[in-house]
């Protein structure tokens, strides 16, 4: 009998090729291996799907880490993938198993009417191909910050632990023991500080100052804590406009009834994206 498996031929194969933002950097080791400008993307499989639908595998992002490498051969780990690529491989893996064309109903903000319109996501995926990560924020004249994308374990961890923290906020609300209230409410604002300072810590590959380079990641944690505010605000800044810039651009659009412009916005998000 031979080892080889007559149906083989019949597996799914690439539909599309795409090229990475990052140009394959920000990778661990390992974790990627193949060429970033001509990476393969093949449709999800039945399981994939069912995968994509599970609401618990989903909420700590491990069925979008089992597509991802399911249908890139070329990632290895899934977890290890920067911001930069993620919603990239999302897109691709949607065009590649439903095609190019999002439909998207909205209701027109000027007359109410309803309207049926179609998003296509090859734009997105050439739109996030020409962005550039800006990896270096200049504080002053002798401070530089390097800076790195998150993983994508990276981002669901963070996500996952201020989703917690909010909603204990928004318990701590319905607490009637006031002192009760004053002390949790006052726990989970420490909490959230403590978090944004741990993103800020990943965030940041090395401080320059001068030509004297800081790595240790505990002088830098003391730093965050203990710089003014003007310069963690500049940080923050600086953070939050490398995000924006990485999510998925506006199509202008126009009402079928009363022709009035409005814009559509494709949410990414695995549990309306993938249905
Ligand atoms: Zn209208």
């Amino acid at each position: 009998m031979s080892n080889t498996n007559p149906l083989q031929q019949y597996f799914r194969q690439p539909k599309i090729f795409i090229s990475l933002p990052s140009k394959g950097l920000y990778y661990a080791s390992g974790s990627f291996q193949g060429d970033y400008n001509n990476v393969p993307i093949m449709s999800m499989t039945g399981m994939d799907e069912i995968l994509m639908k599970t609401p618990d595998a989903l909420f700590n992002g491990e069925a979008a880490f089992k597509v991802i490498e399911s249908c890139c051969p070329f990632v290895k780990n899934a977890r290890q993938i920067p911001s930069t690529d993620v919603d990239t491989f999302l897109t691709a893996i949607r065009i590649a198993t439903y095609g190019n064309i999002l439909n998207i109903s909205q209701d027109c903000k000027q007359c109410g009417a309803e309207n049926d319109y179609e998003f296509d996501l090859q734009n997105t995926v050439t739109y996030f191909q020409n962005l550039r990560f800006i990896n270096e924020i200049k504080i002053d004249d002798t401070l530089t910050i390097s800076i790195r994308p998150l993983s994508y374990e990276q981002i669901n961890y963070f996500g996952l632990e201020n989703f917690k923290l909010q909603k204990t906020v928004a318990q701590a609300y319905n607490i009637t023991d006031e002192e009760e209230k004053i002390r949790i409410t006052d726990q989970v604002f420490a909490d959230l500080s403590e978090l944004q300072l741990a993103l800020y810590l990943a965030s940041i590959e090395q401080v320059k100052i001068n030509n004297q380079i800081v790595t240790d990641q505990e002088h830098i944690y003391e730093w965050l804590k203990n710089m003014d505010r003007d310069v963690f605000n500049l940080i923050k800044s600086k953070l939050e406009a490398n995000k924006s810039q990485w999510e998925i651009s506006e199509q202008p659009v126009k009402c079928g009834q009363c022709e009035a412009d409005n814009i559509i916005k494709p949410i990414l998000d695995q549990t309306n994206f993938f249905v």
